[in-house]
């Protein structure tokens, strides 16, 4: 069953939390199951870039309330997101993907520098490219990154791919339960009830860009190819 995509390219942002599944680590069938969904759309002739979180190892955040300078708990943070970026790419290799990793902290034994013009050639031969280490830069946040480079690469749309949430709330789901769902959300109403599921810094970059966000649940499987396909789930926001 062939599915019609409404995109040609776009940025899939993976929380780190996706990967380890709640816990610390990786869980390696978590993260199969999502290389199986990436390359069946990829088949299908979407090109994808994945900006992956590192929330399962650290978070500079936390680390610096339990005492350690931030600048060095975030670069631990952003090293984290590398190690989820090779388990990704170990199994979409299996899945006879092609795949690049590109790091914004250089390492060249296991990944390319980040260099926005290559990852666009990986793409067009139906690579995935998946970028890794955040920014390099203390202080953002993955979210963040995935609306730079998804303007940087001409992204169609940026797919936000949670754990634990399907969509955007007027309130947190899991601490009040009247909380709803929204189906659609302008971006300055994200901003306006300082909404907490994508950094403000993220969302308002896609404003200034005009850049859709659409925020969706990894808890079950398919929802990638669901959204990719342009199904409506999740919370879209928008202008
Ligand atoms: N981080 C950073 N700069 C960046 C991206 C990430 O310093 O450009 C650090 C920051 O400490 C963050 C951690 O890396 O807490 C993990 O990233 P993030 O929390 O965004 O991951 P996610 O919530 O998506 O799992």
């Amino acid at each position: 069953d062939e599915l019609p995509s409404p995109y040609k390219r776009v940025l899939l942002k993976l929380s780190g939390e996706v990967f380890g599944g709640g816990k610390v680590g990786v869980d390696p069938d978590i993260v199969s199951a999502l290389a199986r969904q990436i390359a069946r759309v990829v088949g299908d002739g979407v090109q994808v870039a994945v900006v992956v979180g590192g929330g399962n190892f650290f978070r500079g955040a936390e680390l610096q309330q339990r005492g350690m300078d931030r600048d060095r708990a975030d670069y631990m943070g952003m090293l984290g997101t590398v190690m989820n970026c090779l388990a990704l790419q170990d199994f979409l290799e299996k899945e006879g993907t092609q795949t690049r990793v590109q790091t914004a902290i250089t390492m060249g034994q296991i990944a390319e520098p980040y260099v926005p013009r290559r990852a666009e050639r990986h793409l067009d031969k139906g690579r995935v490219v998946i970028f890794g280490a955040g920014s390099g830069m203390p202080y953002f946040s993955t979210d963040t990154v995935a609306a730079q480079r998804a303007l940087e690469i001409s992204a169609e749309v940026l797919l936000m791919g949670k754990q634990g949430v399907d969509g955007v709330y007027d309130a947190d789901p899991h601490k009040d339960p009247s909380a709803t769902k929204f189906a659609d959300l302008s971006y300055d109403e994200y901003l306006a009830r300082d909404l907490k599921v994508a950094d403000a810094t993220a969302v308002s970059m896609a404003r200034d860009y005009k850049l859709p966000m659409i925020f969706f649940s990894l808890d079950h499987d398919g929802s990638v190819v669901q959204v990719v396909a342009g199904e409506k789930i999740g919370t879209t926001v928008h202008a």
